[in-house]
């Protein structure tokens, strides 16, 4: 254990993503060197995960925000493969529709936090409002520069209401953002994936730096805490979060709600044969069940009456 710690952002510091190497992988050598710890996570995900769901006490609120081929797409894959879909969701956060920019930045994202028993993820998130939106001024400096506190305030809100919220940022460097767009010329099932606008984002690559290293200061707290993950080895990428997600759940010291029926109950009603092997006594619901029989009785012989 100790991802938590070493990527998690302090409350109150000023982060510089130009000193996270984005390459970090930890003591493994490579990806295969890493599989067993990557099984070993994502097995006790889905313990947990189970957990959760029969607890129906905890949410848990996924957060990934990146760069544009950061990752957020692969990290779902592989964060959702250890999980139920029972017990978990999905949200990306697009572009918003002319109803969603009707109303505050926030009212699409509320609606979509996890009910208790439930994990879900953000595939982009409230963040893109202090980040696309600052970049390109789609509102103005005195609009966004408010948000920091609101997204604060809305999380801190969400935490006091039994939601457990972290935040991944999938720090990847520039050469490698243009290395996974040229991967995507080669690859047929990533062509469609390629537009204009991702080369023509990197012109703005510095201003997004700046206004994560913002977003993720401003906004990291106990309660809702921002990850910086080191996220040019994607495997890499995969096994810190896992860990993080496992450590973060493991905190709940959960355990299977007692069941609400008398077992040794149920056995002698329904699995007498069970009853028996355990030597589970019948005294009990023998007087119980005698009394039912009676009344059985009786109405089977008005039933009778009734035919005649
Ligand atoms: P993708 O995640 O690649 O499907 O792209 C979604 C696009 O929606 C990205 O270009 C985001 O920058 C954009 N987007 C998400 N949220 C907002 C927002 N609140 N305001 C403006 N653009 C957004
Ligand atoms: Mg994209």
């Amino acid at each position: 254990m100790g991802y938590v710690n070493q990527f998690r952002i302090k409350p109150g510091s000023k982060i510089s993503l130009g000193k996270i190497d984005a390459d970090y992988h930890g003591a493994y050598d490579d990806e295969e060197s890493s599989i067993p710890e990557l099984k070993k996570y994502s097995k006790r995900l889905s313990e947990l995960q189970a957990l959760m769901y029969a607890q129906n006490k905890h949410s848990l609120l996924i957060v990934l925000q990146a760069m544009d081929a950061g990752g957020k797409d692969g990290t779902i894959r592989h964060v959702m493969e250890a999980l139920n879909p029972q017990g978990c969701s999905v949200v990306g956060f697009k572009v918003p529709t002319a109803e969603e920019l009707a109303h505050d930045y926030l009212w699409r994202i509320h609606k979509m936090t996890p009910r208790k028993g439930q994990i879900t993820v953000f595939n982009r998130s409230h963040y893109e409002d202090v980040l696309v939106v600052r970049v390109h001024n789609l509102v103005s400096k005195e609009v966004w520069s408010k948000r920091y506190a609101d997204i604060n305030a809305f999380e801190r809100g969400l935490a006091n209401s039994g939601t457990t919220i972290v935040k991944f940022f999938l720090h990847i460097d520039k050469e490698e953002q243009l290395r996974r767009f040229r991967d995507r010329l080669e690859e047929p099932d990533k062509q469609w994936k390629i537009r204009d606008a991702d080369y023509e984002e990197r012109e703005y690559w510095d201003d997004y730096q700046q206004a994560y290293v913002d977003a993720i200061s401003k906004c990291s707290f106990n309660y809702a805490p921002w990850f910086v993950i080191p996220a040019n080895r994607k495997w890499f990428r995969n096994l810190a979060i896992s860990q993080i997600l496992v450590e973060t759940m493991e905190d709940w010291k959960m355990n299977y709600p007692e069941p609400t029926v008398d077992l040794n109950l149920i056995k002698q009603k329904y699995h007498a044969e069970v009853a028996e092997e355990m030597g589970i006594p019948a005294e009990k619901p023998m007087v119980e069940e005698e009394q039912p029989k009676e009344k059985k009785g009786k109405k089977k012989g008005k039933k009778k009456k009734k035919k005649r």
